[in-house]
């Protein structure tokens, strides 16, 4: 997607509750950009993932709304938020007025185009999710302590991939690792019985907006 260095295609902004990572149960601002070619099958934001779809703000604006919902956080989250040239920017602007700043991505694209501090909230896409392929393998060297992957396991064969890489790139010394069950795929107690039969040192991880909000549509 090519864009103005200065503007964004958003789906919306709003303030809720982190419902991922060890951010999970604080208070957030959260800006959701459009678009997303990555094409997980079981995509819970369908929503986002048109690159037309929201509205164009600038950076700016984008500012000015967030300080106006009065949170010290903030996540920028799609969509894949780094298909659009000026994200970087305005994650390096929110930093600048002293946010906490969080940038949820799918691990497709690089990550290196977010300095310190932001933190990268990067998924790696297991094999039953369709969407392995699309993963930017040197991202694994990018990660800083500060990151954490999220990895989403849809059955015991995703778990067993997943459990090599962690193990093969030794995922846990580079950042938090967290493991959670594709919803409706897998449940989350059986995932937990084989870490802790596997005594797999990850971070058992539950999307608190869906207990919270079942019926929504939206990821937070
Ligand atoms: S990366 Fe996120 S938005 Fe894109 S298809 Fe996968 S789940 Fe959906």
């Amino acid at each position: 997607m090519t864009q103005q260095n200065n503007v964004l295609r958003i789906v919306e902004v709003f303030r809720s509750i982190q419902g991922e990572s060890t951010f999970a149960g604080l208070p957030f601002a959260f800006v959701r950009l459009a678009g997303c070619d990555v094409g997980c099958d079981w995509c819970d934001t369908a929503y986002a993932r048109d690159p037309s779809g929201g509205k164009e703000r600038t950076v700016p604006q984008l500012l000015e709304e967030v300080d106006a919902l009065g949170m010290t956080r903030v996540c920028i989250t799609g969509g894949e938020p780094l298909m659009q040239a000026a994200m970087p920017h305005l994650a390096y602007c929110f930093t600048q007025k002293n946010y906490t700043v969080l940038v949820e991505t799918s691990g497709a694209y690089d990550i290196s185009l977010l300095p310190w501090p932001i933190i990268r909230i990067m998924d790696i896409k297991c094999p039953s999710s369709g969407a392995s392929e699309k993963m930017d393998w040197y991202n694994l060297g990018h990660l800083r302590k500060q990151d954490e992957l999220k990895i989403i396991v849809g059955d015991r064969a995703d778990y067993e991939w997943a459990r090599e890489l962690i193990e093969k790139h030794r995922l846990n010394e580079k950042c938090t690792v967290l493991m959670g069950a594709a919803a409706g795929k897998l449940h989350p107690g059986e995932l937990a019985d084989w870490l802790l039969f596997d005594d797999l040192d990850v971070r058992m991880h539950i999307q608190m907006h869906k207990i919270l909000w079942p019926d929504r549509d939206r990821n937070a």
